[in-house]
């Protein structure tokens, strides 16, 4: 069989990332982003559109995002209306698959643990969707409820049963989805860093292994079946330089594999990305339902494959076709969030504004929170990771959410005191306080250089932190990974992966203060001009 996959329409990989935003921008439904040639629909041949979606992470609802200016972008009504437009004008039959992290990041979808995303995609008429890693925040039980509840497979070739070949009852490799007589197998797989990133309860037991051997072991398969094109999904992602090269662990991982794929979808990176690896292409389309990819596979009689990606189609809601049954669903689980948003879960003695100069009384709240969540010395919280200020007197659960929506897990470092002195100090960054802190108090003299600054911590039973002794600190999963430029978590001797979400750290804080919360009103970090290394 001879295969081909040559571009025979724009060189899409050359549009770069800045471009593209600005190309987001200016999009309006109905309007290609990135026009492809296609060829005719010969009577000798056969083709599939594969409509694609990634990074779902419960978006039921349209959302304002930083490239849209202002509009609204995204959900399921409107990626339901493009894909019913599709269907009708595609001259193809239509598969829709999404490259996983399906159902956790919103409200809405986290209130059900992931059952109103779910029952969403069951009526938009998804086709099948990886395995993400956050599918297993919600633990293994919700999953294996969630798949049986889907109307579509979650696949997850490359999910193990820890020293075996078997996979989990709950993880199909892959499936084969035939309509109008054109038969597409697909093959999903996920990150192979998903046991770092969830609750190790939820992953115990499981291996995740290389994406490339999984595909090498079922395209074989697949293609044995006799099926007309292989599409993989696989939630790892990647970035792609403007000069057009794209470089990550899904491009490795597909690199690595047997050429014998037509079209990829990545996804977990929240990038777009458009390449080519053996020559089929590789799409992701941002994340949460805001983006849609389009690409069509042709077979013609004599074996030949073209693989183009049509479209990477920004879903701005103005002007969008109504999609009245996607609707229904959105707005029922709206009304049940709305219920249970409204949950009062404190009352605050006053207004708690999101930063200002010196650290801030929500920051030393929330880091209060991990600290006893977690039991230890010290808790460090990145500012960037607070999203909401809280308004003073009561307030509910779908505040709290607003205030820390990223669902971030708590981990519990053994840390070496000269790390977390230089934690300390690379948290004091050229725009102001990066961190607020718990269990400490930081003396620090702006006047010294760079990386003496910070002149001494002292913990809450008054020690000093040395330099040669060990603690345990909080931090949240972002800032292990070095979200923030916080590279000396990395370096901690010990790392737990507590599985503690930061938002039910806070609620459980806030449940156990009696009487109206003051949240801490003295600072933290005190500037003290002169004062001593090692203070004293
Ligand atoms: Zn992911």
């Amino acid at each position: 069989m001879r295969r081909s996959r040559a571009w025979t329409g724009r060189a899409l990989h050359t549009l770069g990332a800045a471009t593209v935003y600005a190309l987001l921008g200016a999009a309006t439904v109905g309007t290609p982003l990135v026009a492809a040639a296609i060829p005719a629909h010969a009577t000798d041949s056969t083709c599939a559109v594969i409509v694609s979606t990634n990074d779902e992470h419960g978006s039921l609802q349209p959302s304002v995002y930083p490239w849209t200016a202002g509009r609204l972008a995204g959900g399921a009504e409107v990626l339901a209306s493009y894909i019913a437009r599709i269907r009708e004008t595609a001259g193809c039959p239509v598969f829709v698959v999404s490259a996983g992290d399906i159902m956790q990041g919103t409200l809405i979808s986290n209130l059900t643990r992931g059952r109103a995303t779910i029952d969403a995609m069951n009526a938009i008429g998804y086709d099948a969707a990886a395995i993400g890693n956050h599918e297993f925040d919600f633990g293994v039980r919700v999953l294996k409820e969630r798949i049986r509840q889907a109307h579509f497979p979650l696949l997850g070739a490359n999910i193990y049963l820890k020293g075996t070949d078997r996979h989990p009852s709950w993880a199909r490799p892959y499936v084969i989805v035939e309509k109008e007589g054109v038969r597409v197998g697909i093959v999903g797989a996920t990150t192979r860093s998903t046991p770092g990133t969830t609750h190790p309860d939820s992953v115990s037991g499981l291996a995740f292994r290389s994406i490339a051997a999984a595909l090498d072991r079922y395209i074989p398969r697949l293609r044995a079946e006799g099926v007309d094109f292989v599409v993989v999904l696989i939630h790892a992602g990647g970035f792609c330089e403007d000069d057009g090269g794209c470089t990550g662990e899904a491009l490795d991982e597909l690199a690595a594999a047997s050429p014998d794929f037509d079209y990829a979808v990545t996804g977990h990176t929240h990038t777009r990305i458009l390449d080519r690896v053996h020559g089929a292409p590789v799409i992701q389309s941002y994340a949460n339902m805001s983006a849609v990819g389009q690409g069509r596979l042709t077979r013609f009689g004599d074996g030949e494959v073209v693989a183009e990606v049509v479209e990477i189609h920004a879903l701005f809601t103005e002007g969008a076709a109504r999609h009245p049954e996607v609707a229904a669903v959105v707005r029922r689980y709206e009304e049940e969030a709305a219920a249970r948003s409204a949950e009062t879960i404190a009352t605050l003695s006053e207004p708690l504004p999101k930063v200002f100069a010196g650290g801030s009384r929500l920051g030393r709240l929330i880091a209060d929170a991990q600290r006893l969540a977690v039991g230890a010395d010290v808790a460090i919280m990145n500012n960037g990771g607070i999203r909401a200020e809280l308004p003073g007197g009561p307030i509910n659960y779908g505040d709290l959410f607003r205030v820390q929506p990223f669902q971030n897990t708590l981990i519990r470092l053994r840390l070496r005191g000269g790390l977390l002195l230089a934690a300390l100090e690379h948290s004091l960054s050229e725009r102001g306080l990066m961190a607020n802190v718990s269990g400490l108090i930081v003396e620090y003299d702006p006047d010294e250089p760079r990386g003496a600054r910070v002149r001494c911590a002292r913990l809450a039973d008054g020690r000093y932190v040395r330099r040669d002794s060990t603690y345990t600190v909080v931090v949240n999963n972002f800032m292990v990974a070095g979200g923030s430029g916080y590279w000396m978590f990395k370096e901690a001797t010990e790392a737990e992966q507590t599985g503690i979400v930061d938002l039910d750290a806070l609620v459980t804080f806030l449940k156990g203060q009696a009487g109206p919360v003051e949240a801490p009103p003295e600072a933290r970090w005190i500037v003290r001009a002169g004062a001593p290394a090692g203070c004293g």
